[in-house]
């Protein structure tokens, strides 16, 4: 895929893209009912299902489309074809940021995106995607399997008729790509960056101006100076972006995405008529997307930043630690803005906080130490 290419797809915002999709070819009115094939009704094991998946990503968008299209091949081969999902990118069906109420609705099965797009209907979505200075992959993976995480996402969703699955983690996401160098507090006032969702709200709160520039016109905005600095996912899809050719000094960590985390959504009545060895079918399928998601992330961002260092014309650079101070007192002051009056959401941060607070000392005695030993 080139970057042209690449950028096309990219109308879709990765990841608190909410705003501003362009992918809305709104041709949601054609056939979506559910089609189901009964050859035989007498026994649950004879009955075909037929469902249609409806994503946010662009069709075959690198990993994170590609992940609904495994997914459905791994459904099929589980149930030897009785379960058969037709896969339906960003804007062929519905468009983006209409998923999670088309699969609400039942109009279609299943959907395929993160929960951090439906902030505007659910104030506890974020926390199963992303929050910042929150949790890492790992971390959430955690939470989300072995802690309380699933429940109450399954719990957050249920009013929509809803169920959740995993769908694959980026990984903690890079701090993004700026013109000029970051060497204190003062060159964060007036900057002009493309970050949407909740970092968005903490660089305005730090006196930049926090944009939602669509993915399509990041690289236009950011060549020509309507933006100083853009985020996006992480060296392979930033590659792809030629973000390199335009802002030198790549920052890192990610502070505002420290993961990823993706979803599918099926709708709850049609999920709970299932066969148990078809909803158990859906459930290994989208373990194993978690774990392919999370590996395809770290090699191809691995190989990236080789690349990006080896052409030796970007400059790494980390964020002052009085940015990032700065940055974690406003993220703490946007995350209660976001959990005010709203019970549910009270409930998951306090939930994800304590788990966070709990795994912090034993990620830094273990990973953290782990690697800066083997870096020397
Ligand atoms: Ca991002």
């Amino acid at each position: 895929m080139n970057r042209k290419t690449f950028i096309q797809k990219s109308t879709l915002l990765a990841f608190g893209a909410s705003s501003l999709l362009a992918c809305s070819n709104d041709n949601n009115k054609s056939q979506t009912n559910t089609t189901v094939i009964a050859p035989n009704i007498h026994t649950s094991k004879s009955k075909k299902y037929r469902w249609k998946m409806v994503t946010s990503f662009p069709p075959n968008f690198p990993i994170l489309g590609e992940s609904a299209n495994l997914f459905a091949d791994w459904v099929k081969i589980l149930t030897d074809g009785r379960l058969d999902i037709k896969v339906y990118g960003a804007g062929e069906l519905v468009p983006a940021l209409e998923v999670f109420d088309a699969v609400s609705s039942g109009t279609v099965e299943m959907g395929n995106g993160t929960s951090f797009y439906w902030s505007g209907k659910l104030a506890a979505a974020p926390f199963f995607t992303a929050v910042p200075f929150g949790m890492n992959a790992q971390q959430m993976q955690s939470w989300l399997i072995s802690g309380d995480g699933y429940d109450l996402w399954k719990e957050a969703y249920a009013p929509f008729d809803l169920i959740p699955f995993l769908g694959g983690s980026t990984g903690v996401q890079m701090g993004g790509w700026f013109r000029k160098e970051i060497n204190s507090l003062a060159d964060i006032k007036g900057l002009k960056m493309r970050m949407p969702g909740l970092g968005g709200k903490v660089l305005q709160k730090a006196g930049a101006t926090a944009m939602t520039t669509a993915g399509s016109e990041i690289y236009t905005n950011l060549e020509k100076g309507v933006i100083d600095a853009t985020e996006w996912v992480g060296p392979y899809h930033d590659y792809l972006m030629g973000f390199h050719k335009i802002a030198p000094y790549y920052y890192s960590p990610g502070w505002h995405e420290p993961s990823g985390q993706t979803e599918f959504t099926i709708h709850k009545p049609t999920y709970e008529s299932l066969p148990a060895d078809l909803q158990e079918a859906l459930f290994t399928a989208s373990m194993r997307i978690q774990a392919w998601m999370i590996g395809e992330f770290d090699r191809l961002n691995s190989l990236y930043l080789a690349k990006i260092l080896q052409e030796g014309k970007v400059k790494l650079r980390t964020f002052p630690k009085e940015v990032l101070d700065q940055f974690r007192v406003l993220s703490k002051e946007v995350l209660e803005e976001v959990i005010e009056g709203d019970e549910m959401s009270r409930k998951v941060y306090e939930s994800y906080r304590a788990f966070q607070k709990l795994s912090n000392p034993w990620y830094d005695l273990t990973e953290g130490a782990y690697q800066k030993l083997i870096k020397g």
